[in-house]
């Protein structure tokens, strides 16, 4: 069977998903939609899309998709999210998912409560280096972890394809720390407690471009997330993530290049884990375009197969509890406990 896709926001992050789902097999996408047509209808001849919208309900309603993928940014995801639910159609939302936990919870009720399935575009978990550093603590090679640190530092002029990030208010945690937060909760669990201090060190942008994230997980592991988007390096590690995992019977480093070595029973093994090159990946993009490629293949096959995805409407609620307990600490100087998830 082949399903029915659609997308809604045709600007700088969607070419990826538009380029995976012309990838993937058993989908179609009939149509895309943008206020903005123009970037809509070259969408569409881009990717051979054959037919565009300016209003998403008007796609929604006319071509009774299978699912609808939203790729605009953070303030039209409530309102979209809803919109699918209305029209019972299965939804991937881009993150950050929402501006708020309040927002969040409604929009996991509204797909709750209209049966259908709903997945945050949480994609870096779904990078072939990260993935491998999970199957070496997975194979419990290295023992019980105590100790992790997700590390995300450049400085990349982000701001080039994304302008509206130099003027969010909230920068760091809401554009990467929430992926890397995530990825902490993949290989660590859930988080008792958050200690975090933010810091602005580039004048041009209006929001936090460092931030410094210590966790207590449940399970007694301690994690250290860090995000700068001002830090200087040659090579610019730009946008790899970098991983420490200290276990009882051994380490793990994911270090520049993505080299992994893994240190165990006194022997250490080094491995390159880089993703692979797809036909229209950018280097250094490539890890990212591959990791969009693998979370919309897990789409189309819970869509197919049954089952909630990985990285649900409800998994994120965790995610984004870690962020807003981040800021709050950040604002009072505190640790924040965050053991209660809200109901969804
Ligand atoms: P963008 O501003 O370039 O594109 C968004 C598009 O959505 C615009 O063309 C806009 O006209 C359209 N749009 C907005 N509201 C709409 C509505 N109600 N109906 C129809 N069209 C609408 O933004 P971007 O840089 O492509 O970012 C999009 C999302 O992707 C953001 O949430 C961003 O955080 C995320 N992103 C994720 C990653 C990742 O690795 N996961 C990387 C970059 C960006």
């Amino acid at each position: 069977m082949t399903l029915r896709g659609t997308l809604i926001g045709c600007g700088f992050f969607a070419e990826n998903h538009l380029h995976a789902w012309r990838d993937l097999d058993g989908v179609d996408l009939v149509a895309v939609c943008d206020l903005d047509t123009g970037a809509a209808r070259r969408a569409a001849e881009e990717f051979g899309v054959p037919r565009i919208y300016a209003d998403a309900e008007d796609m929604l309603r006319s071509e009774r998709p299978d699912f609808v993928d939203i790729v605009t940014t953070l303030p039209a995801h409530r309102s979209l999210v809803e919109l699918a639910a209305r029209h019972g159609v299965a939804a991937i939302c881009q993150k950050p998912f929402a501006a708020s936990m309040e927002d969040a919870v409604a929009m996991v009720q509204a797909c709750r409560a209209a049966g259908v399935r709903l997945m945050v575009h949480e994609n870096f978990r779904w990078q072939t280096p990260l993935l491998a550093v999970r199957e070496v603590i997975d194979s419990g090679r290295i023992g019980t972890p105590f100790f992790g640190r997700i590390s995300f530092r450049h400085d990349w002029d982000i701001y080039e394809n994304q302008p509206y990030l130099a003027k969010d208010s909230r920068l760091a945690i809401m554009d990467v720390g929430i992926h890397i937060l995530d990825v902490a909760r993949f290989y660590f669990g859930e988080v008792k407690r958050i200690t975090c201090t933010t810091q602005r060190v580039n004048p041009r942008v209006a929001g936090e471009d460092v931030a410094t994230m210590l966790l207590d997980h449940v399970n007694g592991t301690s994690s250290v997330v860090d995000c700068s988007f001002y830090t200087h390096l040659n090579p610019n590690p730009f946008p790899q993530t970098l991983v420490e995992v200290d276990g009882s019977a051994g380490s793990l480093r994911l270090t520049e290049g993505y080299r992994m070595s893994v240190t165990a029973g006194g022997r250490t093994v080094t491995n390159d884990v880089d993703a692979p090159l797809r036909a229209w990946a950018v280097r250094p993009w490539h890890v990212v375009q591959d990791s969009v490629f693998n979370i919309q293949r897990h789409w189309v096959d819970r869509l197919a197969r049954g089952g909630e995805p990985a990285t649900s409407g409800e998994d994120n609620l965790r995610t984004l509890q870690l962020v807003f307990a981040a800021y709050e600490s950040a604002e009072t100087g505190r640790t924040v406990d965050v053991a209660v998830v809200p109901a969804a």
